[in-house]
């Protein structure tokens, strides 16, 4: 952590949620929000929360949406030097409806909002320049410009010792898309930590068998993978032969949007301030689960004291 803070690139947005699950937004419906929320927002906040250095690089629009989510990053303790404030796009939004099934219906407001209008400024420039570790989620290929910015940032911290970790938050789909697979490989080759969920540890690897694919990266490079299992919780496993598992705390799931993310923003906190393999995944499989019991992608988001008591409260799947 000494070598300087956890930097991440990406949207920052707001959430609006509808009360009642159901089908899309044809008609007036209950919502509530709006929610601070981005994947890469959730990320940093929940590692300011825990207590690691954290700072991001995003744009809001000069508007109330864009103050929600400024206030909550700097009450958190996030650095928020290289957030920009767009004079003429609004901040994004997303407005989200969970069907019975568990699937949602999404109306969004980002490629054309403040969200995308990334660029790399002067104060883009110093904060790289004192970063130590830089977090990249699979979200950055849906942007042009935090791809690019994150192609740009990713050396610069490299060359000062820095690290890297990468959470693939992809869908096979999105593969599919332009140069997505080379994009992704590459990003794969230069992480040392990776944090897939579900069939992400196949798609990184290019071949399935979760210990297959474990070893297959590790001898690309990767140094350290740990891998989401939702409500079973989650595995850490070092190159060096290191493991440690943890099952799944039972929970109630009020809304399970940011999990993965508040997941990793601990992890990463964690893992930068010298905590071990399974001390540090006790408190991102803790992070993931009390995020996933408070409406609000970022609401269940928890400092090291709260995730503590979460833990020491709260029964685990055997
Ligand atoms: P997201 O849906 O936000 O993209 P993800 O797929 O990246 O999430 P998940 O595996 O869903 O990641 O969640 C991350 C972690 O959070 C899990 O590994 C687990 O530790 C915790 N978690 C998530 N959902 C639950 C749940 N229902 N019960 C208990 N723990 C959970
Ligand atoms: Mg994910």
């Amino acid at each position: 952590d000494s070598l300087g803070p956890t930097v991440t690139i990406g949207e920052i947005l707001v959430e609006i949620v509808a009360r009642q699950t159901g089908t899309g937004f044809r008609e007036p419906i209950d919502l509530i929000g709006p929610f601070p929320s981005g994947a890469p927002a959730i990320f940093i906040d929940q590692c300011a929360r825990m207590g690691g250095a954290a700072a991001m690089v995003g744009v809001v629009g000069d508007d109330d949406f864009g103050a929600v989510n400024m206030e909550r990053l700097k009450r958190d303790g996030v650095d928020t030097s290289a957030i920009a404030v767009s004079a003429d796009y609004p901040t994004g939004s997303a407005f989200v409806r969970y069907r019975t099934d568990g699937s949602r219906d999404f109306v969004y407001n980002i490629a054309k909002s403040a969200a995308a209008r990334l660029e790399w400024t002067p104060h883009v420039e110093a904060l790289i320049a004192r970063c130590g570790h830089i977090h990249v989620m699979g979200t950055v290929f849906a942007s042009p410009a935090a791809w690019a910015i994150t192609e740009r940032a990713i050396p610069l911290i490299k060359a000062r010792g820095g690290t890297m970790s990468l959470d693939p938050n992809l869908r096979k789909e999105l593969l599919a898309h332009g140069q997505t697979e080379e994009k992704f490989a590459s990003l794969v080759d230069k992480a040392d930590l990776l944090l897939p969920s579900g069939n992400e540890l196949f798609l990184a690897a290019g071949m399935d068998g979760e210990e297959r694919a474990i070893e297959a990266l590790f001898k690309r490079g990767v140094k350290e993978i740990a891998v989401k299992r939702g409500e079973h919780g989650a595995s850490a496993r070092q190159s060096t032969g290191a493991s440690a598992d943890c099952p799944g705390l039972i929970v109630e799931e009020t809304d399970p949007t940011g999990a993965g993310d508040c997941f990793g923003g601990a992890y990463v906190a964690c893992r930068r301030l010298g905590m071990p393999l399974r001390t540090s995944l006790e408190f991102a499989n803790a992070a993931g689960a009390r995020n996933v019991t408070r409406l609000g992608p970022m609401e269940g988001a928890g400092t090291r004291a709260e995730l503590e008591d979460f833990m020491a409260r709260t029964a685990r799947r055997s």
